[in-house]
C-alpha cells in the first residue's frame, strides 16, 4: 500500500504529448508545428547573439555574486521591463504609479498576479478568451479564483475576431470580474482586435467595472516593433485604467528556460503602492521566496545598454520577419497548388501561431497521414515552418482538406 494509491492520473498536456510523439516518429520528412518556440530557417533553436554576448560579459564580472535577489526581484530589471511595456512617456511612469514584480516568466507573473487578486483583493470570477492559451484556466483556478468563464473571441466561420460576441459577453459579465486580454499575437488564433475594437473593449470594461489583466507574451516578437505590439496596454493606461500585465521574455529574448518575466502593475493612487507591494511580497515569499537571477540580469543589461538594445531590436525584427515570410510562403503554396478554400487568414494573422481552420479530424489526419504535428484545434506554430518543409506542409493540407 502507498499514501499515493488513491491518486488518479491527470489528463495529458496536449503540446507536450505532441512533442513526444514527434520525437518518437522515425519518418524522415516529419514536421513539428506544435512547439511554441522560435526556429531558424534551418529548423534549429536560436540563442540570440546579444544574449550570448551579454552572458560572457556577466560571467566575467567578478563583482557579481550568487546572493539572493530581493523577494520582488532585481530592481534594474523590473524598472526596465515596466518601461519597455508602458513607454518612457507613459503617464503612469511619469507619475510613479507603475512598478514591476519579477516573476518566473509570463506564467509566474500570471500566477502571482492572480493569487494576489483572488486572496488579497477578494475577486472571484475571471474570463478568458474562447479559445485561449490552455494554461490561463489552470493558473487562475490554482491561484484561488472560484469561477472560470469564457468570452467569445474566434468566429470559425469567418476565421476572424467575433467582436460582437466578445463585447456582448463583457457586457453580461458581473462587476469585479477579471478579464484576461492578449495585447498582441493572440495565442492560439493569431488574430488581434484593431485599435478601434480595443477602444470599444475598453469602454465596456470601464462601464461594467471589470478588471483588465493583460498577458503580454509576445511584445516585439509579433510585429518586430515594441511600440506597436504594446499599443493596447498603453492605450488602457492612457485612458486611466488600473491594470495588471504579465510580461514574458521567453519569446522575444529566446530565454524560454531561464524563466525571465515581470508583472507590471499600474495603480491610480501612489499612496496605495507600499501596501500592495507588501502583500505581493507575502504571496511570493510563500510561493518560491525569491526569483532567479540569470535571465533577468541578461534582460536588464541589454535593455539598459543602448548599443545592445539596438542589436536586440534587430533580432526581434529577424524573428518576426521570418515568421511573416513563412506565412506568405505557406499561403502562396496553398493557392498555387489549388487548395480548396480561402487561405487569406494565414497572412492576416500575426505572431507565433496560426489557426488554420482545420478541424480536429483533419488535424489528426495531418499527423497520422503526413507526420505533420499540430494541435487538435488546428493551431500550427509558424516557427516550425522552414523554406525546406513549407511546400510539403501545403501539399499535406491540400490532401487533407480535399
Ligand atoms: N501567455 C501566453 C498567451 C503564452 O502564449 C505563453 C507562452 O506560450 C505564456 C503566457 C507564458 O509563457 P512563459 O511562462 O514561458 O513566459
Amino acid at each position: 500500500s502507498s499514501w499515493f494509491s488513491k491518486v488518479i492520473e491527470g489528463p495529458p498536456i496536449e503540446v507536450f504529448a505532441l512533442n513526444k510523439a514527434y520525437a518518437e516518429d522515425t519518418f524522415p520528412n516529419k514536421v513539428s508545428l506544435g512547439v511554441g518556440a522560435y526556429r531558424t530557417d534551418e529548423g534549429k533553436p536560436w540563442v540570440l547573439p546579444v544574449v550570448r554576448e551579454t552572458e560572457k560579459i556577466l560571467a566575467e564580472n567578478e563583482s557579481l555574486n550568487k546572493e539572493y535577489l530581493p523577494v520582488l526581484g532585481l530592481e534594474s530589471f523590473t524598472k526596465a521591463a515596466t518601461k519597455m511595456l508602458l513607454g518612457e512617456e507613459s503617464p503612469a511612469i511619469i507619475e510613479d504609479r507603475a512598478f514591476g514584480v519579477q516573476s518566473l516568466s509570463g506564467t509566474g507573473a500570471l500566477r502571482v498576479g492572480s493569487e494576489f487578486l483572488a486572496k488579497v483583493v477578494g475577486l472571484k470570477v475571471f474570463y478568458y478568451s474562447k479559445p485561449t492559451w490552455e494554461n490561463h484556466r489552470l493558473i487562475f483556478l490554482n491561484a484561488g479564483f472560484e469561477e472560470a468563464r469564457e468570452y467569445r473571441y474566434w468566429d470559425p466561420k469567418n476565421r476572424n475576431l467575433d467582436i460582437n460576441g466578445f463585447l456582448e459577453d463583457l457586457r453580461n459579465a458581473p462587476e469585479n470580474a477579471v478579464i484576461i486580454l492578449h495585447p498582441c499575437a493572440h495565442n492560439p488564433t493569431g488574430c488581434d482586435p484593431t485599435p478601434d475594437q480595443w477602444k470599444q473593449i475598453a469602454e465596456v470594461i470601464r462601464e461594467r467595472r471589470l478588471f483588465p489583466f493583460f498577458d503580454s507574451a509576445y511584445q516585439g516578437f509579433a510585429s518586430g516593433d515594441l511600440v506597436k505590439d504594446a499599443w493596447a496596454v498603453r492605450y488602457f493606461v492612457e485612458q486611466g485604467f488600473e491594470i495588471f500585465c504579465s510580461q514574458s521574455f521567453a519569446k522575444n529574448f529566446g530565454l524560454y528556460n531561464e524563466r525571465a518575466g515581470n508583472l507590471t502593475i499600474v495603480m491610480n493612487d501612489v499612496m496605495e503602492i507600499p501596501k500592495v507591494k507588501s502583500q505581493i511580497t507575502l504571496v511570493v515569499r510563500g510561493m518560491y521566496s525569491n526569483p532567479p537571477n540569470h535571465g533577468s540580469s541578461i534582460v536588464s543589461y541589454v535593455l539598459s545598454n543602448p548599443k545592445l538594445f539596438e542589436q536586440w531590436q534587430g533580432h526581434i525584427r529577424t524573428m518576426s520577419s521570418r515568421i511573416i515570410e513563412m506565412r506568405k510562403q505557406l499561403r502562396q503554396h496553398l493557392e498555387d497548388i489549388g487548395t480548396p478554400g480561402d487561405w487569406s487568414h494565414i497572412t492576416s494573422q500575426i505572431g507565433m501561431f496560426s489557426y488554420t481552420g482545420l478541424n480536429e479530424c483533419q488535424s489528426e489526419h495531418m499527423i497520422k497521414q503526413h507526420h505533420v504535428y499540430m494541435l487538435k484545434s488546428g493551431r500550427i506554430s509558424m516557427c516550425g515552418l522552414t523554406p525546406s518543409n513549407v511546400e510539403y506542409v501545403a501539399q499535406a493540407i491540400k490532401e487533407t482538406v480535399t
